[in-house]
């Protein structure tokens, strides 16, 4: 792509300023600003990120009236999936399909944390964990790009709610951007290059996404070296030159003549150097000529073989999150009673802009009849959630009926979507009415959920299996009807904590925010981090997933037990198919510091595989980790640091399910620097192995002058606890004068010319 970028320049350099200034705000709904005279084409870009939802005309919204194209699951599905061919997989087909119908660019994937259930776009992102959602996204683009189509990276960043998103500022520290809101973005900038991100509506930390040059500038563009461009989400933009200022090349859709004049205007008055206009639209024309050039006006893609594909994604989504006694897969010849409208009627994607338009759509139902089993129906509900005493008796007795009731339950269409939050994140009252009702007439009871992100399960104890079948996308009832009836062995695991109640949720207290701003005070804390670290049981945990099989782990081995801080650490450990059906695990790698100087989660994932075993097959899983997978990002010296000390590689079925562990010691030539400063505490001074000696002889003369405590320990216990914490400047005061502050200003140079802590 940057090899367009001389050509790029060579264009501005014949563009009138109302031109470029045309560029930068898009021309329609979803295309570009051509300029014939000088031949640059119109580009169209189109949502995304679970198929290609092209609108019917550049100039509409197209929201349930699009091009029909393939629906594959929804992000959350994808992710329990954790399997990252698969996911490029899906992203080769939307890019074919963009191809197809004339797009060049699909906005998506969708990379943003799942701070708290409630979040209304939780089905359209991947996870609660950065490491997980960057990788899948990396993938994901890989995929789209292999087809000469961008993707578009978004919604950059801390954008992880719907309330207010277009005028509340999230509000949070620097550790917490860089550990757990940013990687997701970074992992997959520098892995997959997107060719556009998509910065968001709100604002971080007081300044627009739109116009703000420490994250498009400064993060984005210089720290992690993005080629592409980026575009605003849908409205974003607030002040369109301070957005090119900042590093925002394309505003979308199109302001006309609004923003033109303001960006004109402002070259005019010098409110925006030319130059720098300049830079941004060279940079915005080298992505749309390669955009352009890789058309592929003949492609054509298959329906059938698309929709194939988007059955068998649908069913390594699946998530088996309890199955006593083996109750599935149902056996052979059982009779089934299919409770609940969504068996029949799927809901399979969620509302908003990526509602894609499907030819399409298979039932668990017809897949069911269609397989032969002997079957019985019972709607269970109303469309919208709601169940009346005819409906439950109705399906009281077909449960009874049957050996087995297969209730399809989960959230209807109006629960989750774009523009608002959930308030609660429990199922329809009708829903668990309906289940208490069949279990209650039938033991053998299995719920298979439909909903985008984590509910609670008020009869969790109570019934005997429980699928998580997210939202599907179109080929979801088939997907579903294989996993019941054993023709594919489940195998996804959650990417999000299923809490036991709203009130365990790390940002319960601190949801959707007030008074123009949310504030993360959770910090680091989200998903499992919060619940293992605070050591509350989740209803299911992170990496969760049953299969039909079991696995079994063994042998697990480290290249070393000693690296240095700028070592990368070979894991391998075994894990074997032991029980009677081939299946898939997927094996995570999780890592707890056992020592730290900062305050760090309990434990996190920096690593997974799945893996594929025949019945009694053992495979080597290999993971490798690199030093950023061991450091923490430290505010004060703003980069990311190695700790030294003990660290325990852990390999689990998933976060609550840690099968092998082992230490690794990190040394570090280099010790983390320790500034000294005039408020450190004596503490820190009398620890320090060189500067302690500093220090002595001025505590010495202070103590000399405020006297012993005689024979009183509580009191000498209590003084010396004060001394420790005493900042080293207050000790002008203590000696009178004695200290001066420009001695603890000498003291302070003196003591960072050793920084080191060891
Ligand atoms: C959404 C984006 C979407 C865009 C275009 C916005 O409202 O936030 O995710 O890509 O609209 O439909």
């Amino acid at each position: 792509m940057q090899s367009r970028l001389p050509q790029a320049r060579e264009l501005v350099s014949q563009l009138t300023l109302e031109e470029k200034a045309l560029l930068c705000v898009g021309k329609d709904f979803w295309t570009t600003q051509p300029i014939e005279r000088l031949k640059i084409p119109s580009v169209w870009m189109t949502d995304g990120p679970h198929g290609v939802r092209k609108a019917r005309s550049s100039d509409t919204v197209g929201i349930g009236d699009s091009e029909p194209a393939t629906c594959f699951p929804t992000a959350s599905a994808l992710a329990s999936s954790w399997n990252l061919d698969l996911v490029q997989k899906v992203g080769v087909a939307m890019g074919r399909e963009a191809q197809a119908l004339g797009v060049q660019f699909v906005l998506g994937p969708g990379v943003n944390m799942k701070r708290d259930p409630r979040g209304g776009r939780n089905f359209e992102y991947f996870s609660e964990d950065p490491v997980l959602s960057g990788q899948l996204a990396a993938a994901f683009i890989n995929g789209i790009q292999s087809q000469g189509v961008g993707a578009s990276l978004k919604h950059f960043a801390v954008n992880n709610q719907e309330f207010a998103r277009m005028y509340y500022s999230s509000e949070l520290d620097e550790r917490t951007l860089r550990e757990i809101y940013l990687p997701a973005f970074e992992i997959a900038v520098t892995q997959s290059q997107p060719w556009t991100v998509m910065c968001s509506y709100n604002l971080v930390n007081g300044v627009y996404a739109a116009e703000n040059p420490y994250l498009l500038h400064q993060i984005l563009k210089e720290e992690w070296g993005l080629e592409g461009i980026v575009v605003s989400d849908w409205g974003a933009v607030n002040d369109r030159p301070a957005g090119a200022a900042a590093g925002m090349h394309l505003e979308m859709p199109s302001s006309g003549e609004v923003n033109v004049r303001k960006v004109v205007d402002a070259v005019q008055s010098g409110e925006l150097s030319e130059s720098r206009l300049d830079e941004i639209v060279a940079e915005l024309l080298t992505v749309i000529l390669h955009a352009h050039e890789q058309r592929q006006p003949e492609a054509v893609f298959s329906v059938a073989e698309h929709h194939q594909l988007a059955c068998r994604v649908a069913s390594e989504c699946v998530t088996l999150l309890k199955n006593e006694a083996d109750l599935l897969p149902v056996p052979q010849g059982a009779s089934l009673a299919v409770i609940g409208a969504f068996a029949k009627q799927p809901r399979f994607q969620g509302a908003g802009s990526s509602q894609v338009t499907v030819a399409q759509i298979d039932s668990a139902w017809d897949a069911l009849a269609a397989q032969g089993w002997q079957t019985s129906y019972a709607p269970g509900y109303e469309s919208d959630g709601s169940t009346t005493a005819t409906l439950l008796q109705e399906a009281e007795k077909v449960a009874a009926n049957a050996d087995i009731a297969l209730v399809f339950a989960g959230l209807p269409g109006r629960y989750e979507s774009e523009s608002f939050d959930r308030d609660h994140i429990d199922l329809p009252e009708g829903h668990n009415r309906l289940i208490e009702t069949v279990t209650a007439a039938n033991t053998k009871t299995v719920v298979i959920l439909t909903n985008g992100s984590a509910v609670t399960m008020p009869w969790v104890d109570r019934v005997t299996s429980i699928v998580e079948g997210w939202l599907a996308g179109q080929a979801g009832g088939s997907a579903i009807a294989d996993v019941l009836t054993g023709k594919i062995n489940p195998s996804g695991k959650l990417s999000e904590t299923f809490p036991q109640r709203l009130e365990d949720c790390p940002a319960y207290l601190n949801w959707p925010g007030e008074q123009g701003m949310v504030c993360y005070h959770e910090g680091l804390f989200i998903g499992y981090r919060h619940y293992d670290t605070r050591k509350i049981e989740p209803l299911f945990p992170f990496g969760h997933g049953l299969s039909y099989t079991q696995f079994e782990y063994s042998s697990l081995k480290l290249s070393a037990s000693q690296i240095d801080e700028s070592e990368d650490l070979q894991v391998s450990v075994d894990v074997t198919n032991t029980g009677k059906w081939a299946g898939s695990e997927v094996v995570q790698l999780y890592v707890h510091p056992k020592q730290s100087r900062l305050q760090r989660p309990e434990q996190e994932l920096k690593g997974f595989q799945k893996v594929e075993l025949e019945i009694g097959e053992t495979r080597t899983v290999q993971l490798r980790l690199t030093p950023r997978d061991f450091s923490y990002y430290d505010p004060q010296e703003k980069e990311w640091l190695v700790e030294r000390g003990p660290v325990e590689i852990r390999i689990g079925s998933s976060s609550r399910d840690i099968r092998q562990r082992a230490l690794v010691t990190i040394s570090s030539a280099q010790p983390i620097p320790f500034r000294f400063t005039k408020t450190t505490p004596l503490g820190l001074w009398l620890d320090h192995p060189v500067n302690c000696n500093l220090v002595t002889p001025i505590i010495a003369q202070m103590n000399n002058q405020l006297g012993d405590h005689g024979d009183d320990d509580d009191a000498a216990t209590m003084m010396e606890a004060m001394l420790r914490d005493l900042p080293i400047i207050k000790l002008v005061q203590f000696t009178r004068g004695a200290l001066t502050e420009a001695r603890v200003d000498a003291l302070v140079e003196q003591a960072n010319q050793d920084n080191s802590r060891s």
